[in-house]
């Protein structure tokens, strides 16, 4: 879970903006063809009864985030994660949902998923972008179930996103990463396994959380960019919080020993898998001639039998 980390923007020099080109990668619930096999994270954007119709997936934003994301991991670790993409765009794939989203109803969102992609949602971490005004869960911004291959994040709620491109730069510069990009990456993280991570070095980490950090008296540090493990104990090099990620093969770069699988509770639709290498062998079907009169049928099957009336023509 992911709370609110609130911000103090002070006066500041406006920044020339890269800018924001739309991302053309939406298509209803279905995943485009992957560029990549095996395992990566497909973003899911949603769009609830209560959405505020921010379009934050066509708009640049969601894919803004992610590129945050890849580039801050890339200077924390010399890695990035593996994002779905189709023909070299971050693919987005598009769910609209008929209530709202709360965490008890969250599974149905991968339901919805996997009904779409039957054939290939099992290697892929689900991470749903929620647009969602109706917010049930007080101060926190996103939540995930620790190890459960999905994640949550609704930056329409109340402080949850740097809204305007001046704030999410600011707060780029200044925390490394933008709220919004900052919490789907913590979220995305407890996915893979990995808990709050609480001591004494990390007390303006992206996995700090609560109760757990408040219990142990560290608060979080919002005045400080944002840390990625610093002590390496954790969960990047070491496994105190849950997981050392470094060991999951969830890496652009091919590393990691560790197969990170959808866990099996949350396969509510039966996979489909393509078959490239099948050893079985169909089942010979016979054709055979059948004769009535003049008229002449080919009946083929496994076994099989010449309608009423007609008679096998012998070869
Ligand atoms: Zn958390």
């Amino acid at each position: 879970m992911r709370f609110i980390r609130s911000i103090l923007v002070f006066t500041f020099a406006a920044l020339i903006l890269p800018s924001v080109s739309a991302n053309a990668s939406q298509d209803p619930g279905t995943s485009l063809p992957d560029d990549k096999k095996g395992h990566q994270i497909q973003v899911v954007y949603v769009e609830t009864q209560s959405s505020t119709g921010s379009k934050y997936h066509t708009n640049g934003r969601v894919k803004q985030w992610i590129a945050e994301i890849q580039s801050w991991l890339k200077t924390k670790s010399g890695k990035e994660l593996i994002f779905d993409t189709h023909q070299g765009q971050l693919d987005i794939a598009y769910l609209k949902y008929e209530g709202n989203i709360y965490m008890e109803n969250d599974e149905d969102l991968v339901r919805m998923y996997q009904k779409f992609n039957p054939t290939n949602y099992l290697g892929k971490n689900l991470a749903f972008i929620i647009d969602q005004k109706l917010s049930t869960q007080g101060d926190i911004c996103g939540w995930a179930p620790i190890d459960g291959g999905y994640s949550v994040s609704m930056p329409n709620w109340l402080n949850c996103t740097n809204d305007d491109e001046e704030e999410r730069v600011f707060a780029v510069e200044t925390f490394g990463l933008s709220s919004s990009a900052e919490t789907i990456l913590h979220e995305i993280l407890h996915s893979y396994g990995v808990g709050h991570a609480c001591d004494s070095t990390t007390t303006s980490d992206l996995m700090h959380g609560e109760p757990e950090c408040a219990a142990a008296g560290i608060a979080f540090n919002d005045s400080e960019k944002l840390t990625f493990d610093k002590s390496g104990l954790n969960y990047y090099g070491g496994n105190k919080a849950g997981v050392d990620l470094k060991t999951l093969r969830i890496w652009s770069d091919g590393s990691g020993n560790t197969e990170f699988a959808v866990p099996e509770e949350l396969q509510f639709v039966p996979p489909v898998t393509t078959t490239t290498t099948t050893t079985t062998v169909a089942p010979t079907k016979k054709t055979i001639n059948c004769k009535k009169g003049k008229i002449s049928k080919k009946i083929t099957a496994k076994n099989p039998k010449c309608p009423k009336g007609f008679k096998k023509k012998a070869r």
